[in-house]
């Protein structure tokens, strides 16, 4: 077994995702409750294959489950939406179990099975889903709850991990708005092995976790080249990622981006499928690492180049009757998530910019009493 046998297998996963899509959410902002009639779905008539199991409840008394999947020696945690609004990776699971079931009779899937102990929390937030919000339903982020622990879904999530005790832990979010460092290439995945300490020191669990991104990058460039990023990788002694990996857990942050014309991030979706599938198969194979950790080294880091919608080509109209011309560039998300109502960030020369929406102003005129920076700005009241 060598890496270009993941390479095929991840190629062939791309081309036959859509057999394996599920068909239950229609908009990346459904319900805990839609996730959880997808698990019992897919649970019910799998014969005992999939293990569903409450591990215990949100602060609003919501269900938390487990899914387990095979019967290997090395186990894997994978866990998802501890941020409320970032649910491509939560669809993406439900995807690879809906696999694993349609696929258990085949090679690569019995030799994924035979390996791992797989273990797959989807949502951990679900009262912040509930709503389509980042944090808790107490108003935590519950990945700077690490070590305070306020939070019953971080006590769970910590809990789990200490029960099961993972070799590989996947870490899944969506991440903001960020371009492929200073370019405007618009980043659709971000990847990331937290770091252990302010130096960034290296040890056996963390290099573990380089050879897994490196290898989900090597499988990601068949797809989107020039598309993939490095998270930022400070040290946060507050987060579930740098912790895992304290504990012992070699852990993989995948950070679910943006491209143009995916708003409900469908493609991203699929990308997580293929990216995790592939991972988990180098790992049982014993292959993941035979990828050079430069791969994943050398990605530049998520750059701040793009808004949410950049309109070009108009004028300001200033009070004494002059004009200038201008961009402006609007966004919708603060810090790592979208949230409404849009807010006008700049005005001025943004060609280095992009804009997931980009609007002609065809000339247009706007006066200035209508542009206040780092206000609600209801721009398609105007263009
Ligand atoms: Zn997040």
């Amino acid at each position: 077994m060598n890496a270009q046998a993941i390479l095929d297998y991840s190629r062939k996963l791309f081309k036959e995702y859509d057999g394996y899509r599920v068909g239950t959410f229609s908009r990346r902002s459904f319900t805990p409750e839609t996730l959880q009639n997808t698990l019992g779905e897919l649970a019910e008539d799998s014969s005992g294959f999939l293990h569903l199991r409450t591990i215990g409840k949100s602060f609003e008394e919501r269900n938390l489950r487990l899914i387990k999947v095979g019967g290997g020696t090395i186990s894997v945690l994978l866990w998802s939406q501890m941020h409320g609004d970032e649910s491509t990776a939560t669809m993406a699971i439900c995807d690879i179990l809906n696999y694993f079931k349609k696929t258990k009779s085949e090679k690569i899937t019995g030799e994924i099975l035979l390996s791992l102990e797989l273990y797959f929390v989807p949502m951990l937030n679900p009262d912040g889903a509930a709503l389509f919000l980042r944090r808790t339903a107490q108003g935590i982020d519950m990945n700077r709850d690490a070590l305070s622990l306020a939070t019953p879904e971080a006590r769970l999530l910590k809990s789990i991990r200490e029960e099961l005790q993972p070799v590989f832990g996947f870490n899944l979010h969506d991440q903001e708005l960020s371009t492929v460092g200073s370019t405007k290439e618009i980043a659709a995945i971000g990847l990331l092995s937290p770091s252990l300490d302010h130096e960034k020191t290296n040890n056996d669990v963390r290099t573990r976790s380089k050879y897994m991104a490196s290898e989900f990058v090597t499988v990601m460039n068949q797809f989107i080249p020039g598309k993939i990023t490095k998270y930022d990788d400070s040290f946060e002694p507050r987060a579930f990622g740098d912790n895992m990996q304290l504990w012992g857990t070699s852990t993989l942050l995948v950070e679910s981006g943006h491209l143009l014309n995916d708003p409900e991030k469908n493609f991203i979706r699929k990308l997580n499928f293929v990216g995790i599938l592939t991972t988990l198969y180098a790992i049982a194979v014993n292959v993941y690492d035979k990828f050079e950790t430069a791969a994943y080294e050398t990605l530049p880091f998520n750059g701040k180049r793009a808004y949410d919608v950049i309109i070009r080509n108009i004028f300001v109209e200033h009070p004494n009757g002059k004009r200038s011309p201008v961009d402006l560039g609007i966004s919708y998300q603060v810090d790592t998530h979208s949230e409404l109502p849009p807010k006008l960030i700049d005005i001025g020369d943004l060609h280095t910019f992009v804009g997931l929406r980009e609007i002609d102003g065809k000339g247009k005129s706007i006066s200035q009493s209508s542009l206040s920076l780092n206000r609600v700005f209801e721009w398609e009241r105007y263009f």
